[in-house]
């Protein structure tokens, strides 16, 4: 294993000092130099001939040509034309014919089809990234994060990780944690850990409109954590489609007389209330939220 290491670090500082490569953080280039969490990334995948595998930002073509080993396909998104090149180079050297390459910026590109995801994610891209992988239907994934990001997209509710992130995506995949990883698994090294997840769509999510109507009040609530819901509303009300003040307390005094429930809701703090609940809010709300 250890040598292992050696060998897929030297490979990659190799490839990248021959084509004069230097890495620049701020497109979150920070290329994978460890060999056993390779191995185990693509192990959580459980790829067989029939997938078909969205990587986004393959940079080299670490996990790339490993994946293309046990895929049917793998399609790869690199948006630094420098480094689609060299890859486009490496794997035709290596004869390798089941890799689509797509020079481009991966938020912006269409996604051809693909049934799995497999990333080391550039990490300033994570937010739209994850949501844009969401609106479309796929089996699996397995994507490398920085590790503050993949606690929150898991965090639960009344921790400090509880955030709007992981009460967007709670109606709209299932995140597992995987695995660690530490800052020098890769080159150059970034300032925080990371950490491997898995998502797995929920299918039977919610519908568009109601979706909706929940991302703008989680969008409200989430701006004070700490606040009861009722206030945080209140100040957020631009969120939900308010300007005057009045206006959103008389409405919410209208609907609280007529359910006691939604009273005793938005007197709760945004940080006690788990998704079921701010989606009751969210229905509650829906007719007048825009
Ligand atoms: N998967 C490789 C590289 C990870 S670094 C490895 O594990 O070693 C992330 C890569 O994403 C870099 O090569 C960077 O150039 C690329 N990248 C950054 N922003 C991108 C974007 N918006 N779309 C596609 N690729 C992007």
């Amino acid at each position: 294993m250890a040598q292992e290491n050696i060998s897929l670090a030297k490979e990659t500082k190799k490839i990248l000092q021959d084509n004069g490569i230097r890495l620049n953080k701020n497109l979150g280039q920070n290329y994978l130099i460890d060999d056993f969490k390779r191995k185990k990334i693509i192990k959580y995948a459980n790829l067989t001939k029939n997938d078909t595998v969205l990587e986004i930002g393959p940079g080299i073509g670490t996990l790339t040509i490993k994946l293309a080993e046990e895929a049917r396909k793998v399609i790869a998104i690199e948006q630094d034309t420098a480094i689609f090149n060299i890859l486009s180079e490496r794997l035709e050297n290596e004869g390798i014919d089941n890799v689509e390459l797509i020079n481009g910026d991966a938020v912006k590109v269409d996604f051809p089809p693909f049934n799995k995801i497999v990333s080391n994610l550039p990490y300033q891209i994570s937010s739209p990234i994850t949501f844009k992988f969401l609106n479309h239907d796929f089996d699996l994934a397995v994507l490398m994060y920085q590790k503050e990001f993949a606690e929150r997209m898991n965090g639960k509710v009344g921790t400090k990780e509880y955030s709007r992130l992981s009460a967007m995506l709670y109606f709209k995949a299932k995140v597992d944690f995987l695995t660690h990883v530490s800052k020098e698994s890769f080159i150059p090294s970034p300032k925080v850990d990371s950490a491997v997840v898995k998502l797995t769509p929920k299918k039977d999510g919610t519908n568009e409109e109601d979706f909706k109507a929940y991302s703008k009040v989680v969008k409200a609530l989430f701006q004070h954590r700490n606040k009861k819901a009722r206030n945080a509303l209140i100040d957020s009300r631009n969120q939900i489609g308010f300007k005057d003040k009045k206006e959103l307390k008389s409405l919410l005094i209208d609907l609280e007389d007529n359910n006691e429930e939604l009273k005793e809701l938005l007197l709760k703090r945004t940080i006690t209330l788990p998704p079921e609940e701010i989606m009751k809010i969210a229905l509650l709300l829906k007719n007048d939220v825009k």
